[in-house]
């Protein structure tokens, strides 16, 4: 485990280094503009999940007025413990089929979207810009937008690093204990909910 913390401590070093202005470079040559299709929120188009970090749903439920339960549900998984708990790692948005927010092709929480919708269609990884399938890619895109979506891919970048840490620092296995059969582990700690449904996945 502290390998791995110490790995992605360096990680986050580097992530603090990296260039907005090359970023937002590359982002140009990519090219995009959202066509608001909304297919990336759609179940129909393929896998629409949303991870979505703890201080985000903090801030969907302050801004939409919703509970956490109508927002966000735990990452499926199939691991289990000793006593057959479910456990998991980290939260994603609630779907129904599609994702829960979106109505009549449009995103009912916009303005406070996980970071993960404000950065699609791209990614870093190990520090460097991956691109999903999009139909919006190849499209004219502004230096203004390019260099808004590298500062946002950069913020997205370093925050999905220092939640991992904090989660590895809190995480003490896949152990039994918990009030609940399903326990989410995420940089807040371990998160036991009870589901009727213990074939949840
Ligand atoms: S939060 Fe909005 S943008 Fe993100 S998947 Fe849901 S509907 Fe789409």
């Amino acid at each position: 485990m502290r390998q791995r913390i110490a790995y992605l401590e360096k990680t986050l070093e580097d992530a603090a280094r990296i260039d907005e202005k090359q970023l937002a470079d590359d982002i140009k040559a990519a090219g995009f503009k959202c066509k608001k299709c909304a297919q990336c929120c759609k179940a129909e188009y393929g896998d629409n999940t949303v991870s979505v970090f703890p201080r985000e749903i903090r801030r969907i439920c302050e801004k939409t007025g919703l509970y956490k339960e109508g927002i966000a549900t735990p990452t499926p998984s199939e691991d289990t413990d000793s006593e057959g708990n479910i456990h998991t790692f980290e939260w994603v948005l609630r779907r129904e089929g599609d994702c829960v927010f979106l109505k009549n092709g449009l995103c009912q929480a916009y303005e406070c979207r996980p970071r993960i919708c404000k950065t699609y269609p791209f990614y870093l990884q190990e520090g460097h810009l991956m691109v999903s399938e999009c139909a919006g890619l190849g499209e004219e895109i502004s230096d203004e937008d390019s260099k808004k979506i590298a500062a946002l891919l950069k913020e997205r970048y370093i925050t999905e690093i220092k939640e991992s840490i904090l989660l590895l620092e809190r995480f003490r296995g896949f152990k039994p204990g918990g009030m609940g059969n399903i326990c989410v582990h995420d940089s807040e700690g371990e998160h036991w909910i009870y589901s009727p449904n213990i074939q949840y996945r």
